[in-house]
């Protein structure tokens, strides 16, 4: 049997990963700005959290949501101190477009409502309910483009209060940062009007913290720098360092009804030691504190070049924008320098590097990208 051929692949087979670092089946090493799409948080093989997965292995690896899991509960607390939501809920599930499709459906029962407002360039994930969310025509069905969805323009709160005015909005969906769609800002004033008008017209912000979140910009969240409160929070990726997990945050103004949500493998004993372990690492080794740090020497160090239009992000969630198609220089970065890094459409290299990533390492990049340049 073949592989259903979707993926664009580069000729590098990984077998062996630490920290920042990757090793392919050749032996050569490479230095990882990626993490997998913002997946490897507290770094690669990190001792403890492989540890923690196979102790647990060793105990029980998976039973189902009917019984008790105490390791749901101690993630639940320990998040909450971590991130600074303690009086939410936690919803525990499996990846980062399942977490949007439950805050949409949240909000949906929550209101009674069935319209949600996204964002132009947003990407929300790859099911159904999240590609019906995301502004990607590539990747939308027909089945998806009926759903009710109206995308409005980012930082434009008047064209998003016209959208609310009409009464049926259950939910408004937007990332922490814009990811896929080019490293996007929304501003600390649009966010705020967002959070007003959501309370003034009666729907739920919904803060999409798949790739923005869990420190990866310095803060927990990445909606933190604009200092406000979303109704619900998703989240996925670096929740558990590449374990599959994924969850929603839940405002104590929402009831939790029996039945109204679930899934098999959420909150699993495996994905639960996992995503324990993570938060253990990053408190320890305070890396919300190091993403924000060597994120913004990196951005501020980045060469200056007539092919570079702009450095946008915060902290390890960076774009850096080309005036050219970033192709070669991505190739070049990979097979010359021997550096993992990521794009948002054709023209932006994305970098969204283990949040354990070194000074020196950054460094090392700046350096490569001087010379590729
Ligand atoms: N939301 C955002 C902002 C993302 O960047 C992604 C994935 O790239 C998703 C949702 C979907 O996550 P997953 O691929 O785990 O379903």
């Amino acid at each position: 049997m073949n592989l259903f051929d979707v993926y664009s692949l580069f000729d590098v087979t990984p077998v062996k990963a630490q920290g920042c670092k990757v090793w392919d089946d050749k032996g050569q090493e490479y230095l990882d700005l990626y993490g997998g799409h913002a997946v490897i948080s507290v770094g690669h093989s990190h001792p403890d959290y492989v540890k923690a997965l196979t102790d647990q292995l060793g105990k029980i690896g998976f039973y189902s949501n009917s019984v008790i899991n105490p390791l749901q509960e101690e993630l639940a607390s320990k998040l909450g101190k971590a991130c600074g939501y303690e009086d939410y809920t936690l919803f525990l599930d499996n990846s980062g477009a399942e977490s949007n499709e439950n805050a949409a459906k949240l909000a949906s029962f929550h209101t009674g409502k069935d319209r949600i407002i996204a964002f132009h360039k947003s990407f929300h994930g790859r099911t159904s309910g999240a590609v019906a969310l995301t502004d990607n025509p590539n990747i939308v069905s027909p089945f998806n483009s009926h759903h009710k969805v109206t995308f409005c323009d980012l930082n434009d709160a008047e064209g998003v209060e016209k959208e609310l005015k009409k009464g049926d909005v259950a939910g408004v969906i937007i990332e922490g940062i814009q990811g896929c769609g080019g490293i996007n800002l929304p501003t600390t004033e649009f966010m705020q009007a967002l959070e007003s008008l959501c309370h003034k017209y009666g729907c739920v912000l919904i803060l999409d913290e798949v790739q923005s979140g869990y420190g990866r910009t310095g803060k927990f969240f990445a909606h933190q720098w604009a200092g406000v409160k979303p109704g619900i929070i998703t989240m996925g990726k670096g929740i558990a360092n590449g374990f599959p997990c994924g969850g929603i945050l839940i405002s104590p103004e929402f009831k939790a009804v029996k039945g109204m949500l679930g899934t098999t493998f959420g909150g699993n004993y495996l994905a639960m030691a996992a995503a324990l372990s993570v938060l253990d690492i990053m408190e320890k080794e305070d890396l919300v504190e190091n993403a924000r740090k060597v994120g913004e020497y990196i951005k501020n160090n980045i060469p200056a070049s007539p092919k570079i239009k702009e450095v946008r992000g915060r902290g390890l969630m960076l774009g850096i924008e080309f005036n050219e198609e970033v192709a070669p220089i991505r190739k070049a970065l990979l097979f010359d320098k021997h550096i993992f890094t990521g794009v948002a459409g054709k023209n932006m290299v994305r970098l969204l590097a283990p949040l354990c990533l070194t000074m020196e390492q950054a460094e090392v990049f700046i350096n490569a990208l001087k010379e590729v340049l």
